[in-house]
């Protein structure tokens, strides 16, 4: 049974019964069957608006995958590197990820860090600069 059925129940008892709310024990036997009367309803308000919420975040959760579809197709087509945060002294570099196989592009002052975390996959690459500046010299362990 719902608390409000029951409360319902109980008021109709205690008219039933024919309380009588003139002694001291049935004002205060009335006055708790008004509050339970009070909390049975607010908390029946709180059950539907936690049922609204629920419905408006599956809503939400369904929009955002969309959202997702539309980004990451985006980046499959974007084949543009986007080292836009410092000025043109800086080079731009890409490499190719060799967990997903994804062209990754970033600029100078990752290459100094000696590592990048591929957008795609998750996977930190780490480059040897001597590499870079010495290709010839690649056999280092
Ligand atoms: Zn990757």
């Amino acid at each position: 049974m719902e608390i409000t059925e029951r409360v319902a129940y109980l008021k109709g008892l205690a008219e039933g019964l024919s309380l009588d709310t003139e002694t001291k024990e049935g004002k205060i036997l009335s006055a708790i069957i008004e509050i339970l009367d009070d909390m049975a309803l607010e908390l029946q308000d709180q059950q539907d608006q936690l049922i609204e919420v629920s419905d408006g975040l599956d809503a939400v959760s369904e929009d955002l995958e969309d959202v997702e579809d539309l980004v990451y197709d985006d980046e499959d087509e974007d084949d543009e590197c986007e080292c836009e945060d410092e000025d043109d002294d800086e080079d731009c570099y890409a490499t190719t990820c060799p967990t997903c196989e994804q062209t990754i592009y970033f600029d100078e002052s990752i290459l100094d860090e000696g590592e990048v975390i591929c957008p795609n996959c998750g996977e930190k690459l780490e480059f040897d600069l001597t590499d870079v500046e010495d290709e010839t010299d690649g056999d280092q362990e």
